[in-house]
């Protein structure tokens, strides 16, 4: 008998019917003798709609009303998905983050698990009861409602796997595992059996959706094994694991990219000191993450600074940076947001010279400019045209022997 953990995403109960084939499925492993506790997303769709709707009602909605509002698509699901457990004959209960109680920050919006509390949901499974829990949301210390961030049940899930030293930890959605790009844009990505927390974190940053950040960097701290796979198979999908010394053989594991940034220049910023951090400071104020920054060398005292932020912070930033531009007497601020971060991944990469330049020659030979590039031990970004996303990603995937007919190495 093990204690399982499953999550199932937005598009896996994106239907009464599809709730009832994840019930029937739950019940089957339930009735092979697991204990068996299910985190479940709004059906898909919903938290869309749901933000939709708060943002016609208001152009600034009240953040701690925003989470009252967005927990309900998760309550939703949980209800729906115990009625059918019940319907089938098992007995189920459906937790709310505050009945668990998952405690978090009061970041509303993007908050932070703190710490689980077990006893509830033992409770309920030593009444041997199939227990549903709403993924995405907690309470903070004074008892508010929160939620965690877009795609925040992949991190409920691996906090509840760890916090109930559970014995799998499944994430089951709409692709077969983590691939070595997203599907959806690359008919040749290819399903990785196993990736380290390290790449998949990076991954994840980048772009992949596939997992919540946050929820990877949970695995890792409390080594929690999570299980990628899909919601209409049965077959084994990836292991996102501790990495092992085989995994530094293959120099590029995955590409990711990212269209949700945007680029700031702020053109002839007098070259002093104190300047990138009187710019940046109210930025940091309004806890806008700036992500990439470039500032050329300086040619009469004057430099060019570039720097992306989230597009959803975009405008905010640009008009705080006019502003601020003014006061040093900048020249002007240019801003673009059809740009594309891509990045290619890999701990192979700590120990082999000449990826990055792979890389750009790859994109040279497409023509596809590079507007900005940073790296890190285990990546390199570019900042490209949005317009040649898919082209970039699919001659890079290439490039590396990625694709699903290439084989294993590159
Ligand atoms: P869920 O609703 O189940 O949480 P998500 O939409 O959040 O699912 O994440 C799954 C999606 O992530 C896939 O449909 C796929 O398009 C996207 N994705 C992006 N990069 C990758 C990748 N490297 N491997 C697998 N899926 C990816
Ligand atoms: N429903 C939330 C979202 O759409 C959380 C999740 O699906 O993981 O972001
Ligand atoms: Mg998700």
């Amino acid at each position: 008998m093990a204690l399982i953990v499953q999550k199932y995403g937005g598009t896996s109960v994106g239907s009464i019917e599809k709730i009832r084939s994840v019930a029937e499925r739950v019940v089957e492993l339930y009735k092979e003798g697991n204990q068996m506790v299910v985190v479940l997303s709004a059906m898909a769709g919903q938290t869309d709609h749901l933000i939709k709707l708060a943002q016609e009602m208001t152009n600034d909605p009240d953040p701690r009303e925003l989470d009252v509002l967005l927990a309900t698509g998760e309550q939703a699901s949980v209800a729906l998905f115990a009625m059918a457990v019940k319907s089938m004959g098992y007995e189920a209960s459906s937790l709310l983050g505050f009945q668990v109680a998952i405690h978090t920050s009061r970041l509303f919006g993007k908050a932070r698990i703190h710490d689980v509390e077990t006893r509830r949901i033992k409770e309920e499974l030593d009444k041997k009861r199939i227990v549903a829990v709403a993924g995405f949301q907690g309470l903070d210390r004074r008892g508010n409602i929160t939620t965690l961030g877009r795609g925040g049940s992949d991190t409920t899930a691996v906090a509840l796997a760890a916090a109930l030293n559970a014995d799998v930890c499944e994430i089951l959605t709409d692709v077969k595992g983590v691939y070595t790009t997203d599907p959806s844009i690359c008919p040749k990505a290819r399903k990785m059996d196993r990736i380290s927390y390290d790449e998949m974190l990076e991954m994840a940053s980048l772009g992949a959706k596939v997992l919540q950040i946050r929820s990877v960097e949970f695995a890792k701290k409390f080594n929690v094994p999570i299980h990628v796979r899909s919601t209409f198979s049965k077959e084994r999908g990836t292991m996102v694991v501790a990495e092992t010394e085989d995994m530094e053989k293959v120099l590029v594991s995955g590409v990711a990219f990212d269209k949700n940034e945007a680029r700031i220049t702020i053109k002839k910023v007098p070259d002093r000191p104190g300047i990138a951090a009187k710019i940046f400071q109210p930025l940091f104020k309004a806890g806008i993450i700036v992500d990439m920054i470039v500032q050329n060398t300086s040619e009469d005292g004057k430099t060019d600074l570039t720097f992306t932020v989230p597009k959803s912070e975009f405008r905010k930033t640009l008009s705080m940076v006019t502003q601020q531009a003014e006061e040093i007497q900048a020249e002007k601020v240019l801003g673009d947001e059809n740009i594309t971060k891509i990045s290619i991944v890999g701990v192979g990469m700590r120990s082999h010279a000449g990826v990055a330049q792979k890389m750009f020659e790859v994109l040279a030979r497409e023509n596809i400019n590079i507007m900005m590039i940073s790296t890190s031990e285990i990546k390199i970004s570019c900042v490209i045209d949005q317009k040649y996303t898919e082209l970039a990603v699919r001659v890079i995937h290439t490039a590396f022997g990625l694709d699903d007919d290439q084989g294993e190495e590159s």
